[in-house]
């Protein structure tokens, strides 16, 4: 029988690729790598790839904090996991590979994120859960003309004139994204001039993590590739709809493979204590899934976005939203939806912190309020108050300050991360909080 091993190599052998990109995903939600070339490569998916430990501690301008004790000494290895390997059908004779990140004695890096991740997906497997989820992204798509980006389409939402206008990238993208084994779900124009939605299919929670990791980088290959821009910022001009990136997510059972979420009256009562502890969390979970300065322009009351910690059936202004079930397919199709997700968040600490909120919530046998129907801006003070309702931070301060005392999401991290992570994001927040609202649009624009 090949090893997995040996399978990589025969397909970088078969189609004569030259390189192959050893990626991570980093605290400032910046997809990095190292790249071995096709010859030293069975070594390297061995051995890993040298990493100085300082990168952990990078800001998204590349500015590092070496007052959390990661500076220029000290180094992991990027191990590859050979499952993700794909040849990239937007660079030339180039394959990839989604990394961990290996302490040198080989235990696993407490500060790799995809390391995160995989302890918390443990640790509901010890509950008798495997979570499947799927990231939801919104993005602009258009060109760069003498410095001023140009919209693809000035089209409305739906509208078939944006679907022309975009279809030959969007044709690019669907076939570089099935090629990459990712099976899309649904496209359509979104609300703003060169917005655009497709949406992929929900896989088990780490698949669905390196899922979207693919994503950003093929959208991005292929727009660089036809000569376009595209944009994943959360709020890519002032006066734009932002780019969500709402996060699905469903709980099932690890033995007998069925929905703890579904129930013949919408949701089950595991689904009802999930929300409840998300609900509870938001504001920590937050500083990690509306991880930029960027992100806190976009969740404005009216704009879809989610503004407050309510949820509610079907209601796109709350932060926690119940879709609609397929028909013939209610069970498996029964889910919860969180609206306050951005792309400037790295999906691997996103997923750990809202399932960890959720799971608490589940341990805490914690009940949600009152489900909320209408747009929760309009409620009055005594209606909030009874349903729970709070406005959710409003910039990346008040949001790394709900982090800081939130210890069960804390806890879900890790402590030593969490340090590093404010760090980062303070640095952001010091660089960022206070720019003028374009220039600040401006430098996200250009790295998501
Ligand atoms: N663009 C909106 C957001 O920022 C979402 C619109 C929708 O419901 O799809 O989240
Ligand atoms: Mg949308």
């Amino acid at each position: 029988m090949t090893s997995a091993l040996d399978s990589v190599i025969d397909q970088v052998d078969n189609n004569n690729l030259n390189l192959v990109r050893f990626l991570f995903c980093d605290t400032a939600n910046i997809i990095r790598g190292k790249t071995s070339s096709a010859k030293t490569l069975r070594n390297r998916l061995q051995t890993g790839i040298g990493l100085v430990k300082g990168s952990v501690a990078v800001n998204l301008i590349d500015e590092p904090q070496s007052d959390t004790g990661y500076g220029a000494t000290g180094e992991v290895r990027l191990v590859p996991d050979l499952k993700t390997f794909h040849i990239l059908p937007y660079a030339p004779a180039s394959g990839m590979l989604i990394c961990d990140m290996v302490e040198l004695n080989k235990e696993p890096w407490a500060l790799c994120p995809r390391t995160i991740l995989k302890r918390m997906i443990a640790r509901c497997l010890e509950a008798g859960v495997k979570v499947k989820a799927a990231f939801e992204p919104e993005f602009l798509l258009g060109k760069v003309d003498v410095d001023q980006f140009v919209p693809i389409d000035r089209s409305n939402c739906f509208s078939t004139e944006g679907m022309n206008r975009a279809a030959n990238f969007i044709n690019e993208f669907v076939t570089a994204l099935s090629s990459q084994g990712l099976t899309i779900e649904q496209y359509y124009p979104e609300l703003g001039h060169g917005q655009h939605e497709l949406s992929i299919r929900h896989a088990y929670a780490l698949d669905a993590a390196d899922n979207h990791i693919i994503y950003r980088e093929t959208l991005r290959g292929v727009a660089t590739r036809m000569g376009l821009v595209a944009s994943l910022a959360p709020k890519p001009s002032p006066e734009w709809p932002g780019n969500g990136c709402h996060l699905h997510l469903s709980l099932w059972d690890a033995n007998s493979n069925t929905n703890l979420m579904a129930s013949e009256d919408g949701l089950s009562q595991m689904g009802r204590y999930f929300v409840a502890g998300l609900l509870k969390h938001l504001p920590a979970v937050v500083a990690v899934t509306c991880a930029s300065t960027n992100s806190y322009k976009r969740l404005l009351p009216k704009s879809w976005s989610s503004a407050y910690t309510c949820w509610g059936y079907e209601n796109r202004e709350a932060a926690v939203r119940v879709p609609s079930l397929y028909w013939g397919h209610e069970a498996e199709s029964t889910n919860v939806e969180v609206k306050c997700v951005d792309s400037s968040s790295n999906p691997y600490l996103a997923l750990t912190a809202v399932i960890a909120a959720g799971m608490d919530g589940i341990a805490e046998k914690l009940e949600p309020p009152e489900p909320v129907s209408s747009d929760p801006s309009q409620l009055s003070d005594e209606e909030s108050a009874r349903k729970g309702v709070r406005r959710l931070p409003r910039n990346l301060s008040e949001a790394l300050e709900a982090l800081e005392g939130d210890s069960v999401i804390r806890e879900a991290l890790g402590e030593e991360y969490v340090k590093v992570y404010l760090a980062v994001k303070k640095s952001e927040w010091q660089r960022f909080g206070k720019l003028h609202a374009e220039e600040e649009a401006r430098i996200h624009f250009l790295r998501y």
